[in-house]
């Protein structure tokens, strides 16, 4: 997410009394690309939520004098605050978390008793005539530590209080589940009782765009938002499009939070179709519902996908009747009624066939609005007069003319399809919302 710091924040000179937070995730799969690291990704959003501030996030594959030595690093990166540890901790002679720890801290491993049974009555539950000695080395705690209850899963979490210019310890089963039932269920109660004084969480919202570059964006936002102290913008530009965070900590932070989102609302009321949870998909439904439309559309160069996205939206039935995948040229002709000679006289990616096919899939279907895409995908099929990324659109509104628009995006085929689609939708949404001109506004999804 990239970062424009827009105005100071009044907070930034005070001492900063959010305690540190490291994250440790251990595991050879993570190293060799077998597995994404949702763990870190988890735990840093729930830790900065909770007011740590992740200060840094390391990984180590399944060898103990390596985790020894990053625990080194990360207790003391973490002095004052918290580390956070996944994964090893199961029963498996690969799995040296517990081991490494007790070593690093010069602790005994000692059998817990109500570890011990706690494991003993699941494997008896699950069938087993007893517990399979290598499981028993669950129970091994190191000595001092807490042990913390896992909910779905055989090997608890542990917590090791700090040493002298280190960190508040917790180890977590790397099991994404397991990992999330403990912290959520006891991590944060602990952290809770350890870190009683930390500041208010960030007051966040979200607003989803679409259409309009970040550059622009920001240029025009950060405009509007001069003069309002404390309020922090950041961007996560994505081909769909750009999601904006605002957020605010401290005194009034809900106050000056609703000053910026009313300070930057006449910017981004045209490029705004959502907040955390919305889908352009969604809006784009809800306008067409609103304006009482009913869907049909025809795709040559998407193959589906302009349909698939609004089909994902449940009762998208009202609205969406279907569709046509024209990808060939006989299809355009049997199925949608483009004449052969539009095809031969422009090309399958011009104006006329966009028209026609966007025409010939309301009548075929008895919608009311007909929407087409036809393009150059690439990586092959472009030419100097129609480059790849050149994508046509058709818009047949019964009652009204038939329009079409054209865009040129940049990127690989998948991006290029992706873009169109975006598109397409945007360009549907601001119509049944009743907003002209959008070849002028309504978006520039990264046309070269
Ligand atoms: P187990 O008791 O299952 O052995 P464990 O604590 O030893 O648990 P690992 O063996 O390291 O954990 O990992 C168990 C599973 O969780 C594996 O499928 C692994 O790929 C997954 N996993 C481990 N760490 C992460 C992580 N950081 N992000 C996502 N998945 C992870
Ligand atoms: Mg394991």
């Amino acid at each position: 997410m990239a970062t424009r710091p827009t105005v100071t924040d009044p907070m930034a000179t005070r001492v900063d009394r959010h305690p540190p937070a490291v994250l440790l995730t251990i595991g050879d799969e993570l190293l060799v690309g077998d597995r994404a690291d949702t763990n870190a990704r988890w735990l840093a959003e729930g830790l900065t939520a909770a007011s740590f501030r992740v200060v840094e996030i390391l990984s180590v594959g399944d060898d103990e004098a390596e985790i020894r030595e990053a625990l080194t690093r990360a207790d003391a990166r973490g002095s004052g605050g918290v580390l956070v540890v996944t994964g090893g901790l199961g029963p498996t002679l690969d799995d040296r978390t517990r081991e490494a720890v007790a070593k690093h801290r010069d602790l005994d491993l000692e059998e817990d008793p109500a570890v011990l049974e706690i494991l003993t009555a699941r494997f008896l539950a699950r069938g087993y005539p007893e517990l399979p000695p290598l499981n028993r080395r669950i129970a091994r705690v190191p000595r001092g530590a807490r042990v913390l209850p896992n909910p779905v899963g055989s090997a608890p979490g542990l917590e090791l209080p700090p040493q002298p210019g280190g960190a508040r310890v917790f180890l977590l089963p790397g099991v994404p589940a397991e990992m999330k039932a403990i912290f959520s269920g006891t991590v944060m109660e602990r952290l809770d009782v350890h870190f009683p004084d930390r500041p208010a969480p960030p007051v966040v919202e979200i607003v989803r765009t679409t259409g309009i570059p970040e550059s622009r964006l920001a240029q025009e936002l950060e405009a509007c938002l001069e003069g309002i102290p404390g309020v922090n913008l950041r961007y996560r530009p994505a081909v769909e499009g750009v999601e904006l965070r605002f957020s605010a900590v401290g005194l009034a932070a809900s106050e000056r939070l609703a000053m910026a989102l009313d300070a930057v609302d006449p910017v981004l009321a045209r490029w705004r179709y959502g907040g955390r949870e919305s889908t352009l998909e969604g809006a784009t439904l809800k306008a067409c519902r609103k304006a009482g439309w009913q869907l049909a559309v025809a795709e040559s160069c998407t193959g589906g996908m302009l349909g698939a996205r609004l089909t994902s939206v449940p009762g998208s039935s009202d609205v969406v009747l279907g569709g046509v995948m024209a990808y060939h040229n006989r299809v355009k002709t049997e199925l949608l009624g483009v004449p052969d000679e539009l095809l031969s006289d422009h090309g399958a990616v011009s104006a006329p066939v966009a028209e026609a096919m966007a025409s010939g899939v309301r009548r075929r279907l008895g919608a009311q609005v007909g929407v087409s895409i036809t393009g150059v995908a690439g990586p092959g099929g472009g030419s100097e007069h129609r480059p790849v990324g050149t994508v046509w659109f058709g818009l047949d509104r019964a009652g009204a003319d038939v329009r079409s628009r054209q865009a040129v995006f940049p990127g690989n085929r998948d991006e290029i399809r992706r873009r169109a689609v975006q598109y397409a939708l945007q360009w549907v949404r601001q119509e049944a919302l009743g907003h002209g001109g959008f070849r002028r506004e309504g978006g520039d999804f990264g046309q070269g």
